[in-house]
């Protein structure tokens, strides 16, 4: 449990932090640069010099293609202190779909601590009276660690948090999860332990999460299909034999024993004909889910609050493996209008303006010049830079935001979506937030035939011409649909109405015929799980997976294309 004045100091330091911004980012560029002014990548810039002005003049804005050859020098055994910055050492992160090596700190995982710290600060400040906050069932996936090819380890940064003395030492106080189950290298065995430990201290569980909605989201459908054998685990207090891993079974061995009045609960609640709340029901005390639900994440609020009936979904906090890091100052509010505060002392941030948030995120000509962390405009939209101690230097992180306000001198961002995650058939650029908004307006439709949209992506299909944008969707039966059929006027209405909500350049290309008739792919339940297999299988981490909104690989696509089952194309042009 949280003390009281860990709690008020928390919220004591978020008042600092966000009140003197501007000096605290001033004073963390001063030691980044007299840190790392003498390693061979800030010399080419600013020749030994650690001035910020110069900073600002020489070093060019990059992505993450510019920098890989330091990296991958520093991944082949060189001195990071020579080429990239003072105490860096190789991680892996994620962003962009693909697993890539990025620099990280030792400093890095421990601030990710101090910073959950005073997500829970908030979070207790909102919900709840501290005293009676008890255990977070969140569902926590290491990555096995990467060799390089001098032998270096590489983990994600999630695997980093969870491997910190400071963690280790809460976990068994504040976490249902055992050590063990999070490490086990199977993540089915690891989610069915982790689910197991949830349900016997079912009385204990506070809040219920993971980082993303989507893994909460699995997990519920993995206990679905596996509650039966679950509550026959606890029934006798053996676990099945196909959890073969040791750590698991010895985590499993030191507590679990025959309880069949629990067992015999559990079996009642599931048995019942609505799923609709059922996390409540199993986890009583439970007061909040804690997982990103926005951005991407956002097609998974409406399944999530069927199961959860009522629970609030806390997105806590925006972050990224290369280091940035906004909070939520208010963690009840609805996952579409969540804004995330900057917190200024870890990273120093820069801003380069985006003309609008959509179409094709174009930067405004007349005004790229980026701008500092208190000075974005509330309104405008910008893609966020990124300058850190791990030797990252005006580094895009491929994230645009909005400001949406300050609290105190720091601003407030709403996530916008990837800024290279686009979708194009011709010359035209669907940004990732324009098909968020579309798909969102048509499954409204789904709402009569009794069904919901569990998860989608889409994919360019260029194959023949006019090519056109296919949106793959996987749904699923409400309560009391009563078997109602796909209708597929209803569906081609959908098709329309995706396309009637994106852009204007799409629309028209649409009319003149240079794009062809949107289609829905419908997949077979169970095809997302699969397409995710795919991606941990080449690298992603499970805890920090994201289902791209946009499908590149062959292979992935065949994945979704093997799993058809009805296709619906739209039946007129949309409006102009
Ligand atoms: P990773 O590289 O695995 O650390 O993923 C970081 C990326 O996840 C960010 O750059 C965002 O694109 C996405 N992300 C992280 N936090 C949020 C959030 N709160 N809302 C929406 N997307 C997020």
């Amino acid at each position: 449990m949280m003390e009281t004045n860990e709690y008020e100091s928390g919220l004591n330091m978020l008042e600092e932090l966000t009140t003197n911004a501007q000096q605290i980012q001033d004073q963390l560029m001063g030691e980044i640069l007299s840190r790392n002014a003498g390693t061979e990548y800030l010399r080419r810039f600013l020749h030994g010099q650690a001035d910020k002005q110069l900073f600002k003049k020489n070093v060019p804005i990059v992505s993450y293609e510019d920098i890989k050859p330091y990296i991958d020098r520093i991944a082949n055994g060189e001195a990071s202190s020579d080429v990239l910055s003072a105490e860096t050492f190789i991680g892996t992160g994620t962003s962009g779909g693909q697993p890539k090596l990025i620099p990280v700190t030792a400093e890095s995982a421990n601030r990710m601590t101090m910073f959950n710290a005073l997500r829970w600060s908030l979070v207790l400040k909102h919900v709840g009276d501290i005293d009676e906050a008890g255990k977070r069932m969140e569902l926590m996936f290491a990555k096995p660690e990467v060799e390089t090819p001098c032998g270096l380890k590489a983990s994600a940064v999630s695997t980093r948090v969870f491997k910190g003395s400071s963690f280790r030492a809460i976990l068994p106080k504040l976490y249902t999860s055992p050590f063990e189950t999070i490490f086990c290298p199977d993540t089915k065995q690891s989610m069915y332990c982790q689910l197991l430990f949830g349900l016997m201290q079912r009385d204990e569980v506070f809040m219920i999460g993971s980082i993303f909605a989507s893994t909460v989201l699995r997990s519920i459908k993995f206990f679905e299909n596996n509650w039966q054998e679950l509550c026959s685990n606890i029934r006798t207090g053996q676990l099945s034999d196909w959890i073969t891993d040791s750590g698991c079974r010895n985590a499993a061995a030191s507590i679990m024993k025959p309880n069949s009045d629990l067992a015999d609960l559990i079996e009642n609640i599931c048995q019942c004909k609505s799923w609709d709340g059922i996390i409540r029901k199993l986890w009583p005390k439970t007061k909040y889910i804690g997982a990103i639900c926005t951005g991407a994440m956002m097609q998974y609020t409406a399944e999530l609050e069927f199961y959860c009936g009522g629970l609030p979904l806390v997105s806590g906090f925006y972050g990224c493996s290369e280091g940035a890091n906004g909070i939520n100052l208010e963690p009840l509010c609805k996952p579409s209008d969540v804004s995330y505060t900057f917190l200024p002392n870890a990273v120093y941030y820069e801003f380069i303006p985006i003309e609008e948030e959509s179409v094709e995120m174009k930067s405004n000509d007349k005004d790229t010049e980026p701008v500092d962390l208190v000075n974005v405009k509330p309104g405008r939209c910008y893609e966020l830079l990124v300058t850190s101690s791990i030797g990252l230097y005006r580094y895009k992180v491929g994230d645009v935001l909005m400001v949406t306000g300050f609290h105190n001198n720091t601003p407030q961002f709403q996530f916008v979506g990837r800024q290279n995650v686009s979708l194009g058939v011709d010359v035209e650029r669907t940004s990732e937030s324009d098909i968020l908004k579309a798909v969102t307006e048509a499954k409204i439709l789904l709402d009569q035939l009794g069904l919901i949209l569990t998860e989608y992506t889409s994919y360019g299909d260029t194959s023949s011409t006019p090519g056109h944008y296919v949106i793959f969707w996987e749904l699923k039966a409400k309560e009391g649909n009563n078997g109602k059929e796909l209708d597929p006027k209803v569906m081609e209405a959908c098709c329309f109405r995706i396309e009637d909500s994106l852009h204007f350049t799409y629309r028209m290309y649409r009319k003149e015929n240079i794009i062809a008739a949107l289609e829905i792919r419908i997949v077979k339940q169970g095809t997302f799980e699969a397409l995710m297999d795919y991606f941990v299988s080449r690298g992603a981490s499970l805890s920090q997976y994201k289902t791209p909104i946009c499908i590149k690989p062959k292979a992935a696509l065949k994945i979704l294309d093997s799993r058809v089952i009805a296709k619906f194309f739209s039946h007129k042009a949309p409006t102009i």
